[in-house]
Parts: structure tokens; C-alpha cells; sequence
């Protein structure tokens, strides 16, 4: 048990609602196995109150907070800098607080990355489809787009949200387009694919007994399928995709990874992973 004293620094968590978040038990874990004199606290934020929260945190000297559902976007007006992938990502998780300065960073899309690596995938030069087009997909496709991805499709439900992303590919230079969620033109798309991503909440738990929204019989035994699902942690099309002998990647790990990344730039410290995948197994 981390020992608080008059010297203890806090990092938070802000969003709303916060009950479920399971960053708490993972950081504080982190903190306690570094033996840091910090401790990370959850803060439900009520709709209207974040600037003030944001300036209450800076005055009461945090150390840093992370930002979830609703304010990834709303707070970046609120800090002083953003980096770039936070700029282009278009929102901000994890927020620095250097000498009453503010810094913002995403590390959604790193997280990603991450834990494709740990499984050996790369997405250099990789064809990647990506199913949905909200936070997630905008954080996974900016990150794929500056490790240097050949190809990004985007499908969604509301098309004009995938063309949205897909423009943005553009202008960094991956090519791009958007298709229709369901048809011709995203089964040729899964049949070329590298690498699959679900960014949409299908599959989720309470209900998780769906049909996977990837067609299986279109992707090839050799591409990486994804879910950035990690409640199940084995969902309905990572089950499919293993069936097909496809590598899988749940979503445990982006979470695992972002934490861990957000961990190192709040502290300085190499992120005890270990640990912080424990934590998460046991809050799960
Ligand atoms: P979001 O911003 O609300 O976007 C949701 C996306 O899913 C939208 O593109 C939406 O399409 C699509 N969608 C929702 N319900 C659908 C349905 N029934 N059929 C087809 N498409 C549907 O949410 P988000 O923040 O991007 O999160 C998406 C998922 O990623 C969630 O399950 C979340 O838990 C997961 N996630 C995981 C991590 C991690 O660390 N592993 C991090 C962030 C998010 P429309 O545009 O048509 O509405």
C-alpha cells in the first residue's frame, strides 16, 4: 500500500462516468512496484466542470491526469501544448503538468502499436483495414500513418466519417480511401488486407454473443485480425479469426500499452508492464 504524506504528488483520471475504469488499479500498482510517493486517483467530472477541474488540478500542483469519454477532444483547448500525434489523433488521454504548464499527448495509438509488436506484427508498409470510425479508429489510424502503413481503408456505418479519416490519411501521404460497411467493395478490401482492426463496440460485453462484424470467409489465414475490444478479451471475432488460423490481438493490450506509455511521461520511469498487466487481468 503506497504510503500518502504530505509530500505524495497525484495524478488523476478525469471523464464521466469513471466507475469502471480500471486505470486506477493499473497505475496505482505501477506507482507502488516503483515505490513512487504517488497515488492516482479517479475524478467523475460532471458535464460543464472540466475547465475547472483542469485549472484545480494544475493550481493544486498534480503531477498529471488522463482524460477519457467524454473529454478526449473537449480538453486539448484547455492546455497549453499539444503534440502532434495528439494534434492530428484530434484529442488528448494523457495530460503532463510540467513547473504549472500543461501538456497534452494521446497515447491511444502507440498503445496500439505496442501491443502489436509484442506479438511480432509491424505495421511498416502493411495494407490495414479499419472497421468504425470514432476515437479509437482516429487514434489507430494516425499511429499506423506515422509508423509508416502502405495502405488504410476505413469502413464505417456513417460513411462520411470514415471519408473524414481517410482524407486526413491522405494528406500524410498513406493511401487511403472509405467504403460501406457492409458490400463488394469491403470484401476485396479484406481479401488484400495485412492487418483487420475492429473499432467499433461490437462484440462488447453485455452483449458479446453476436456475429463478429468482420466477415471471416473474406480475410486470408495470413492477416493479423484485431479487436480493440478487451471486454470479453476473447471476443466473437477474435474466436472466428483463431478458427480461421489467423494471429489475433485483443484489445488488453492496447490498454495495457497506453497506460504504460502515459505511465512513463508522467513519472520518467520505465513502466513496470508486468505489473500493470497484472492489475488489469485481476480488475477484469
Ligand atoms: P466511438 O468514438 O463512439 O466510435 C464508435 C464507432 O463504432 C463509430 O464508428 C460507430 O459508427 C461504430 N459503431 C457503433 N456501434 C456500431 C454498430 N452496432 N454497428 C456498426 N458500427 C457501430 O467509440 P470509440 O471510443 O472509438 O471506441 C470504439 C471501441 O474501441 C469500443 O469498444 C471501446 O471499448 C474500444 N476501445 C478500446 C481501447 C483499448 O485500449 N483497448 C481504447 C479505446 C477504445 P457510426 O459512426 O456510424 O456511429
Amino acid at each position: 500500500m503506497i504510503k500518502l504524506t504530505s509530500s505524495t504528488k497525484v495524478l488523476g483520471l478525469v471523464g464521466h462516468p469513471i466507475k469502471h475504469s480500471l486505470s486506477p488499479v493499473m497505475q496505482n500498482a505501477a506507482l507502488e512496484a516503483c515505490g513512487l510517493d504517488m497515488c492516482y486517483l479517479a475524478f467523475d467530472v460532471q458535464p460543464g466542470s472540466l475547465e475547472g477541474a483542469v485549472r484545480g488540478m494544475i493550481s493544486l500542483g498534480f503531477a498529471g491526469f488522463n482524460v477519457t469519454i467524454p473529454y478526449k477532444e473537449s480538453v486539448a483547448k484547455l492546455l497549453e501544448e499539444i503534440d502532434e500525434e495528439a494534434r492530428l489523433i484530434g484529442a488528448v488521454n494523457t495530460v503532463v503538468i510540467r513547473k504549472g504548464i500543461a501538456y497534452g499527448y494521446n497515447t491511444d495509438g502507440r498503445g496500439f502499436l505496442e501491443s502489436l509488436r509484442e506479438k511480432g506484427v509491424k505495421v511498416k508498409d502493411k495494407k490495414i483495414v479499419v472497421i468504425g470510425a470514432g476515437g479509437a479508429s482516429k487514434a489507430v489510424t494516425v499511429a499506423a500513418a506515422l509508423a509508416g502503413a502502405q495502405k488504410v481503408t476505413l469502413a464505417n456505418r456513417t460513411l462520411g466519417r470514415a471519408q473524414e479519416i481517410a482524407e486526413q490519411m491522405s494528406t500524410l501521404g498513406v493511401d487511403s480511401k472509405a467504403v460501406a460497411l457492409n458490400g463488394k467493395d469491403l470484401r476485396n478490401e479484406l481479401a488484400e488486407a495485412d492487418i483487420v482492426i475492429n473499432a467499433t463496440p461490437v462484440g462488447m460485453f453485455p452483449e458479446d454473443n453476436v456475429d463478429p462484424i468482420v466477415d471471416i470467409d473474406c480475410v486470408r489465414p495470413d492477416t493479423v485480425v484485431c479487436d480493440l475490444v478487451y471486454r470479453p478479451r476473447n471476443t466473437s471475432l477474435l474466436k472466428a479469426a483463431r478458427r480461421k488460423g489467423c494471429i489475433t490481438v485483443g484489445g488488453l493490450g492496447m490498454l495495457l500499452y497506453q497506460g504504460a506509455e502515459a505511465f512513463r511521461l508522467f513519472t520518467g520511469v520505465k513502466p513496470p508492464v508486468d505489473v500493470m498487466r497484472r492489475a488489469l487481468e485481476v480488475g477484469l
